[in-house]
């Protein structure tokens, strides 16, 4: 039988205010433990909550920004239970009436393009983080996440591989990213994701039973840990075994999931409207102010960098997963105005130099000017583009303006007939055997020809003179 997965995501971003959710404490990350803490977030009995407008505001941004239908009124209600890195005892969420649903973004997927649909986007506060120590037999909590504010963004189960996951992930992230809302970094926890997913054979419509996913802190951990757990899924089917609903953990080590926990279900938490903070209302002109300063997004920066610089569909989407990549490739753009060209260098030396590196593009050791100076010197024909990688390649590693690498290396290119010339008899006095087989019919020969007048001249010979002299001369 064949069978085709059913998968919906539950999306946690930490949002980039500068004070938490109810309090005023910072909500900076990497602080000493315990240092950014008050009695409203560390528990105590009596303190009262008080909403951080920027969170509403963060949270209309993305709700806009994918699509939602804002709620005139929302609810934070108290979901319970107890966790020593939770000092209430109940986490402060939303519930039955978040601020966002009925959303919807678009993924591209192997030249496609598929709507999921976006159930709801609510806010809730960070808990704690739990230190275990694994020399000592105790564990130490940190209670400077405690009312960090979060959005969960639940998907529709409208995802059917786990490529598609990925494409989802991603571009909610570059959609966080370019809303300057969420830093995105799944290694640090600031964006994570639980996954959820069930089989049933193609051509039915009613749902099978689905598992939860945890614990993956990478793009590729999510694809992996759902690629692993549909064939299980369908292992158990084939079996006439029975598929539990449960929450499994994901091992990065040995690539299985595991189970962790039958699944909770909602009245396990006891959810109730908290009585400490007011419904939000949130009126038409502070959604209209918001929707007024929204940026460009992904899809409509990737459109326009087709329409205004006429490159490539595949370069657009490249260049527009992130913003600051948009941003380098724009600047660069702009002291250097062919746009392929750029973009060819941006998705290829650039890219792979910050791969190797590791470092974001903002880090890039090559400027977009430096870069833009580079093409220039090819453009113009000081350089050819050959050389123009050993340049690129010593800008990496000294830091200086290609302009004084060409000086200080001699790399300019040959562009002196005569001397070029030169060369080529050299080379042709030289092969006097092949010049025979090449005259007798061996044409192909001219490659080499060629490629040993560029070895005589440490490849600094302008190609195209090479090409046409050469040929002169042969025949
Ligand atoms: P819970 O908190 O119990 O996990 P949520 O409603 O927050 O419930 O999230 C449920 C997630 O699981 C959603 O993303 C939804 O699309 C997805 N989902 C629901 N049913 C199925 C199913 N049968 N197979 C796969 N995903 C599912
Ligand atoms: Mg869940
Ligand atoms: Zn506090």
């Amino acid at each position: 039988m064949d069978y085709e997965a059913v998968i919906g995501l539950e999306v946690h971003a930490q949002l980039l205010t500068k004070t938490k959710i109810f309090c005023s404490c910072s909500s900076e990350f990497g602080a000493a433990p315990n240092t950014h803490t008050c009695p409203v977030c560390l528990g105590m009995p009596g303190v009262l909550p008080v909403l951080n407008r920027k969170v509403v505001d963060y949270t209309i941004r993305m709700a806009l920004a994918t699509n939602c239908t804002i709620a005139r009124e929302s609810r934070f209600a108290r979901k319970n239970y107890f966790y020593p890195d939770l000092p209430k005892g109940y986490q402060i969420s939303q519930y039955e009436l978040p601020i966002a649903e009925h959303g919807h973004i678009f993924i591209e997927v192997n030249g496609g393009r598929r709507r999921i649909g976006i159930t709801r986007i609510h806010m809730e506060e960070d808990a704690g983080k739990l230190i275990h120590d694994p020399n000592r037999p105790v564990s130490a909590v940190d209670f400077n996440r405690t009312g960090v504010p979060l959005i969960e963004i639940v998907s529709e189960p409208d995802i059917r591989t786990p490529e598609e996951a990925g494409a989802y992930l991603r571009k909610l992230r570059a959609i966080l990213q370019y809303l300057e809302i969420c830093d995105g970094n799944m290694e640090e926890g600031s964006f994570r994701c639980d996954a959820n997913v069930s089989v049933r054979p193609v051509g039915t419509d009613t749902f099978g039973t689905r598992t939860e996913l945890k614990n993956m802190n990478s793009f590729k951990h999510v694809e992996n840990a759902l690629t692993y757990e549909i064939e299980r899924q369908k292992e158990v089917i084939e079996d006439d075994r029975e598929l539990v609903q449960e929450t499994r953990l994901w091992d990065p080590d040995t690539g299985v999931t595991v189970s962790m926990r039958g699944k909770e279900e909602a009245h396990d938490y006891r959810y109730f409207p908290d009585p400490d903070l007011l419904p939000l209302v949130v009126d038409e002109a502070w959604i209209e102010e918001i929707r007024s300063t929204l940026p460009e997004l992904p899809d409509d920066r990737r459109a326009r960098f087709v329409e205004a610089y006429g490159i490539p569909l595949y370069d657009a989407q490249v260049l527009t997963s992130s913003r600051p990549l948009a941003d380098y490739f724009e600047a660069c753009v702009e002291h250097f105005p062919e746009p392929k060209t750029v973009s060819n260098w941006v998705m290829g030396s650039i890219l792979a130099t910050l791969k190797t590196q590791n470092k974001t593009v903002e880090e890039s050791p090559v400027s977009p000017e430096r870069l833009a100076e580079l093409l220039r010197l090819i453009d113009s024909g000081v350089i050819s583009g050959k050389i123009a990688k050993t340049v690129f390649d010593e800008m990496l590693s000294s830091g200086k303006p290609p302009e004084a690498i060409v000086q200080e290396k001699g790399l300019v290119q040959v562009t002196d007939a005569e001397a070029i010339t030169e060369v080529i008899n050299q080379v042709l006095s030289d092969h006097a055997k092949e010049v025979s087989d090449y005259k007798a019919g061996k044409t192909k020969l001219f490659g080499f020809f060629v490629g040993q007048v560029m070895k005589g001249t440490r490849g600094k010979a302008n190609p195209k003179m090479v090409n046409e002299i050469l040929k002169n001369l042969l025949e």
